[in-house]
């Protein structure tokens, strides 16, 4: 994932979270409730991104998107056994 300035103010600007689509605040990249759900190290980097560099801001936010990937595939695998 590439992100311009631009692209990032772009993200900072929208009123909803582009994960969940609750409502997030001016400037985060996620909502509160994603955010929560991150370690404190990555929540850092997804607040106040205009301020921060584009490829930080990317960077945090592929990893926010692994972590969502690998919590909840293992959230899938313990809870819902072999079925497909
Ligand atoms: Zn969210």
């Amino acid at each position: 994932m590439h992100l311009t300035k631009d692209q990032v103010a772009g993200l900072a600007k929208k009123p909803r979270c582009p994960r969940c689509d609750f409502d997030k605040t001016m400037g985060s990249a996620l909502c509160s409730s994603c955010r929560s759900q991150l370690p404190a190290h990555m929540r850092l980097d997804l607040v106040k991104i205009p301020s921060k560099d584009a490829s930080l801001v990317a960077r945090a936010l592929r990893a926010a998107a692994n972590y969502f990937n690998v919590h909840f595939q293992s959230v899938r695998n313990f809870g819902g056994g072999k079925k497909r």
